[in-house]
Parts: C-alpha cells; sequence; structure tokens
C-alpha cells in the first residue's frame, strides 16, 4: 500500500464536526488568526473586550480603543458568504488530490458562478503565496514544460495564443525523496530568464540537474551548480533522475484534464500552478491540509477580485 495514497485524510463527518457551524468556524478562524489569543493589530495590545453578540464578533483594543472584526485583514475580509461555505471550499479543495474547478465548487456550495470564481481564486491565491516563502535547496531535478502546449487544454495549432512556459523543479532529500515541488512560469527558456528564476526559488548552492537544455545554465549565474544528464539517445523524460519532476507534471495534466479543462493560461498560470504545487508540497499530511490552509487565510490579508484579475507579472 502507497502510504500517501492510502492516508485517511479528514473524513467529511470529522469536517463538519469540526466546522459545520458558524459558531464553530468563527471560533476556528479566530485561533488560527490569534494563536496565542487576540492581538490588536494596531498597537499590539492583548486587553480587549467582544462585542457583537449577534453579528460577527468584532475586538475593541483596552489601550487605542481600536475595533478590529475578525474577517477584517484576512483573505475572508468583506466577504457576505457565511464562514460555513468558506470552510467547505477549503475543505473540499485540498481533500480533491488534483484540484476542484470553480463549477464544482458552485455546485457544491449553492453559490453562484462569479462567486465560486471569486473564492476559488481567492484561496488558490493564498496556496500559491504561502508556498513561494519556500525556496528549493539541495539537489533539484527540474525540467522545462508549457501549459497549453504539450499539455491538455490548448486549442490544437494555435496554442501560441495561450502558451505558457513554466519551470517544473523538485527538491530530494539524501534518500532521493521528494521535498518540494516548485511550478513557476517564465518568459522563456532563455538563460536569463532561468537566472532570474533561480534567484527568487533556488537557496544558492543548489544542485541542479537538467536535461541539458543551454537555458539551464542560467542557474549558476545565481549560484548554484548545474549538472546537466546526458542523456545519449534517449528522451530526458524517461531517465530514473527525472521521475519527481514527471511525476509533478502528471499532477499537472491530470488536473488539467480532470478539473480544470481550460483556462487563461497566460493570465492565471501561476495560482493553478501554486495550488497544484501547494497541495503536492503537502500531500503526507492530507488531514491536516485544511487547518493550513485556513492559517494561510487568516495571516495573508484582504486579495481583493480587481488584483485577482490582473494579468500575472510573470507571463
Ligand atoms: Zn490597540
Amino acid at each position: 500500500m502507497n502510504r500517501v495514497q492510502f492516508q485517511p485524510g479528514l473524513s467529511m463527518p470529522d469536517f463538519f464536526r469540526q466546522f459545520g457551524t458558524e459558531a464553530l468556524c468563527e471560533t476556528a478562524l479566530e485561533r488560527a488568526r490569534w494563536p496565542q489569543g487576540f492581538r490588536c493589530p494596531e498597537c499590539g495590545n492583548r486587553a480587549h473586550c467582544v462585542l457583537g453578540v449577534r453579528t460577527r464578533k468584532t475586538f475593541q483594543c483596552h489601550a487605542c480603543r481600536q475595533q478590529t472584526s475578525l474577517l477584517a485583514g484576512t483573505l475572508f475580509h468583506g466577504t457576505k458568504l457565511p464562514l460555513t461555505a468558506w470552510f467547505l471550499a477549503i475543505f473540499l479543495i485540498s481533500q480533491a488530490k488534483t484540484g476542484l474547478s470553480a463549477l464544482a465548487l458552485k455546485r457544491h456550495l449553492g453559490v453562484s458562478y462569479p462567486t465560486a470564481w471569486l473564492l476559488h481564486h481567492k484561496l488558490m491565491q493564498a496556496m500559491t503565496e504561502r508556498d513561494a516563502l519556500y525556496t528549493l535547496s539541495g539537489p533539484v531535478q527540474v525540467d522545462d514544460a508549457y501549459l497549453g502546449g504539450e499539455l491538455p487544454g490548448g486549442k490544437p495549432g494555435r496554442g501560441s495564443e495561450n502558451k505558457v512556459p513554466f519551470v517544473a523543479a523538485v527538491a530530494l532529500n539524501g534518500d532521493g525523496h521528494p521535498i518540494h515541488a516548485k511550478l513557476s512560469p517564465v518568459p522563456g527558456f532563455t538563460r536569463k530568464a532561468i537566472a532570474a528564476w533561480a534567484d527568487t526559488c533556488l537557496a544558492p548552492g543548489s544542485w541542479v540537474v537538467s536535461d541539458g537544455l543551454a537555458c539551464w545554465a542560467g542557474v549558476v549565474d545565481a549560484g548554484s551548480q548545474h549538472n546537466p544528464e546526458v542523456v545519449g539517445g534517449r528522451h530526458p523524460k524517461v531517465l530514473p533522475g527525472f521521475r519527481w519532476v514527471n511525476t509533478v507534471l502528471g499532477n499537472v495534466k491530470t488536473s488539467l484534464s480532470g478539473a480544470y479543462h481550460a483556462f487563461k493560461f497566460v493570465k492565471y498560470a501561476k495560482r493553478y500552478l501554486g495550488a497544484i504545487a501547494y497541495r503536492f508540497n503537502r500531500r503526507f499530511d492530507l488531514a491536516a491540509l485544511p487547518s493550513r490552509l485556513l492559517r494561510a487565510a487568516a495571516t495573508l490579508g484582504p486579495r481583493p477580485e480587481p488584483v485577482l484579475r490582473m494579468a500575472e507579472d510573470s507571463c
């Protein structure tokens, strides 16, 4: 039995026991936001009183009198949805191996498509930003890939309209097991673009194994070592050194054909890929995923719709 595939995750009855009412969700959010108890965002003071018994909880600081609502300053800022809907979305997204579409969310939550879209993108943004806090180190397998190109979802023959190059990279531990993956859109596979990618995504001194495409020499410019694998007559994708990077690319492929279908790759690639990598990186503890995503949402800050709809800078 595969330890990762057969782990229990968080069952639906357990989920509803923990987060099935608005009051349970509010308590969970309060704990996620202030694990050591309320702290005034204005002055840092802990002493406070709680206002709004029937409405959403608001905290008033004893020192500076500043009022802070439970949702203000979190990813849930300004939402009209009950927290139970948000928590259910967090549960469904985090437990679905190959991701969940906004359309599926709409049906599960009983909300409109625009509402489901926004909720989906806010949560994917939280996942992406959380994962961006990590850099890869040690031995790192890399490969070049395209959304809308080799992967399904693009229009055949007209892929360039909706085609996004991205780097798939997996850091391994001493036993050769994958620790952390990154899926990062890049402007193209040039030495300059790869150097810029390595600068933000790799810890200096990383040891990069590639298929020898010229652009990968860019990692040396950013302080890493580069070991092109000699591929001889074999296709680099089938070499054992690329096993994990291929597994991650397989996840992308399954998510695109199963859950996401085609989307505006050029605009949203970073967020979709970020969400896939986030889940892959936390696959050893599925049951804890909803709590971790909740903590990310509670501490990230608001991400309003106009910001989410802006084109990605990086592609
Ligand atoms: Zn205060």
